[in-house]
């Protein structure tokens, strides 16, 4: 069966957007016979917080999402991670890189050619052994870059169309040891055999590396893309809690109630008039992946 999924990372409450965002990968997966995984993406121990996880699965539930099978965390997955960066070794593609952000921000801004904005130049790709040593005499600890040739990768996006850009040697594993969020879910989407991935516009940009980094693990093609627009607050930035009653708690605390706020959701979609209160499974009838507008909405 064709499965879709739902991938919050546990660094705060859900909002609007993101209840939105999961909403819609609920009604895709639903609409088209799919079935959908959830998969907690607590990969950054440093953002993650244990209390997030009940929290964020709580409030899906309680605006009517389910899924299929166990939810699964990233934590618990090192031992996959770690396989897929020994295949990109055993290829030649991983090398270690010491630069600080700061670093990478300086040579960013002198011209690459082809690299897009704030894309990783390549300063520690072609160290000599004694520069490396160097490096590895600092103590400093380094993170793993992947080697990507600035392949160009076109992706076609179900909503936003196609995007298309130069692929720069990303990290697989960051200084601190975390697992990088790309590699993540890269490896997550193949494991979980996920055919179709809707997420939030704004990881838009990351895909032509998943794309490159799904293809060059040997996992086939890559999943079906849909990116839907994200919600913005009144003052046009991407919805965040500085604009006031964006999650359930909030809304709950104002008398509505998690009904309330997926018919807002729904007719923030096309799917229902404002006074209408559908459930959720009414709404799986009434979506169509080609109907979706793909501009941003306001919260
Ligand atoms: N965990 C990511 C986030 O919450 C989403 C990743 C994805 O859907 O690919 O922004």
């Amino acid at each position: 069966m064709p499965t879709g999924r739902y991938a919050p990372s546990p660094t705060g409450t859900l909002h609007l957007g993101n209840l939105r965002t999961a909403l819609l990968a609920w009604l895709f997966a639903r609409s088209t016979g799919s079935r959908l995984r959830m998969r907690v993406e607590d990969v950054d121990t440093g953002r993650s917080r244990e209390h997030f996880v009940a929290e964020q699965l709580a409030d899906l539930a309680a605006i009517g999402l389910d899924w299929h099978g166990e939810v699964v965390r990233q934590s618990e997955r090192g031992e996959l991670y770690a396989a897929a960066l020994a295949a990109l070794e055993e290829q030649g593609l991983v090398y270690p890189c010491w630069c600080t952000r700061a670093e990478i921000r300086e040579a960013a801004a002198a011209p690459h050619g082809e690299l897009p904005e704030g894309a990783y130049p390549g300063t520690c790709r072609e160290l000599s052994a004694a520069q490396r040593r160097e490096r590895e005499a600092s103590g400093r600890p380094a993170a793993l870059r992947v080697r990507a040739g600035a392949a160009e990768v076109g992706v076609t996006d179900r909503v936003l169309g196609d995007v298309r850009s130069v692929v720069d040697d990303f990290v697989l594993r960051r200084s601190d040891g975390d697992w990088a969020y790309i590699l993540a879910v890269v490896v997550d989407d193949h494991e979980q055999g996920v055919e179709e991935v809707v997420r939030g516009a704004d990881l838009l940009e990351t895909t032509p590396r998943q794309a490159w980094l799904h293809r060059t693990l040997g996992y086939g093609e890559p999943p079906a893309y849909a990116h839907v627009p994200l919600m913005l607050g009144a003052d046009g930035a991407r919805l965040a809690k500085r604009h006031g009653a964006v999650t359930l708690a909030d809304r709950a605390a104002q008398g509505q109630s998690a009904d309330d706020v997926r018919a807002e959701l729904a007719a923030s979609v096309g799917l229902c008039r404002p006074n209408e209160r559908p459930a959720a499974a009414e709404l799986i009838a009434r979506f169509a992946v080609d109907g979706l507008d793909a501009s941003p909405v306001s919260g």
